[in-house]
């Protein structure tokens, strides 16, 4: 059995959840519970502090985990890092009072910094030439300011939208950060194959994640046009309609290339498209 460790409960808790619901995995979800076992995969759930799962991982206490790239970093354990998972996306921000005229990274010379990454803060400074006192404290790092605790912050940002209600501005950007899959180095071969196992499910959810299904109606003699804007996954299927001299496509198109390719097959004459979500991707 393969052995995971995720956030028990905080930003990275329901994502997880839902990434290993979505690769099939079932099981008992309890809150009360610190561990639970997949009822139909051979795979036993830890529910943990984000903080403590890079340190399981190392010791082996859990094989696999999934924690944020801020704490993987500042914990000194990149070196664990399987994959980006593409959620909790936030970014490690140095923020300063708004009224603070701010006109670059040298202004932070001599300044108090609070926050609770201290080594991802002192790596940022050191790179850009700047000497500051870090004040390192584990939460509420954005009211350090206006209690008088320090000049500036050092924080996880996402919208923003809690410096502007703290009378803080954004001035630098130290860290991107998103979710990571970490695996501990020494896994025997049968706990690999397992891991194999569940990567292939993610991989085939990710994929279907970013990719959407499109059908369409095409008059025959623009198939040829609109099949080059259509490239699917090997190339589209064409059939045709029961109205003589029309036929539908179907194809797959990446969620991001998605709305430019829409315009350029309604101009290419394509109508009634329909677009829908796909749920797993096996290619
Ligand atoms: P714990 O109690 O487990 O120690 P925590 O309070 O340290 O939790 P959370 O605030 O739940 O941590 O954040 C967990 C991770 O989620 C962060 O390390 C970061 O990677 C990511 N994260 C934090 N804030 C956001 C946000 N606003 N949007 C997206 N992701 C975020
Ligand atoms: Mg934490």
């Amino acid at each position: 059995m393969l052995r995971i460790a995720i956030q028990k409960s905080g930003r990275l808790s329901e994502d997880s959840l839902k990434l290993i619901k979505e690769c099939g995995i079932s099981f008992v979800n309890s809150s009360l519970k610190l561990k639970t076992e997949s009822t139909n995969f051979p795979l036993e759930i830890l529910y943990l502090r984000d903080d403590d799962i890079p340190g399981y991982v190392a010791d082996g206490v859990a094989d696999i985990g999934i924690v944020g790239e801020n704490v993987l970093v500042e914990e000194g354990m990149q070196h664990l890092a399987m994959e980006q998972l593409g959620f909790s996306k936030c970014r490690l921000s140095l923020a300063v009072p708004k009224a603070d005229t701010y006109t670059g990274v040298s202004d932070l010379n001599g300044k108090n910094i609070a926050t609770s990454y201290p080594n991802l803060l002192q790596a940022y400074l050191t790179e850009n030439g700047v000497e500051a006192h870090i004040h390192t404290i584990s939460g509420s790092v954005e009211i350090a300011p206006s209690i008088g605790l320090a000049d500036a912050i050092c924080d996880i940002v996402s919208s923003g939208s809690t410096l502007i209600s703290n009378g803080l501005k954004e001035v630098e950007r130290v860290f991107k950060s998103q979710a990571v899959l970490i695996a501990n180095k020494e896994l025997n071969a049968e706990k690999r194959q397992i891991l194999e196992k569940l990567l292939f499910r993610i991989h085939a959810v990710q994929r279907a994640q970013r990719a959407k299904y499109i059908l369409l109606n095409a008059p025959n003699d623009k198939i040829e046009e609109i099949s080059a804007l259509l490239p699917g996954v090997k190339s589209p299927t064409i059939l045709p309609l029961a109205e003589e001299g029309w036929s539908s496509l179907h194809s797959v198109v990446n969620e991001d290339d998605f709305w430019e390719i829409i315009e350029k097959l309604k101009d290419a004459g394509a109508q009634g498209i329909l677009v829908v979500p796909i749920e797993k991707m096996i290619i």
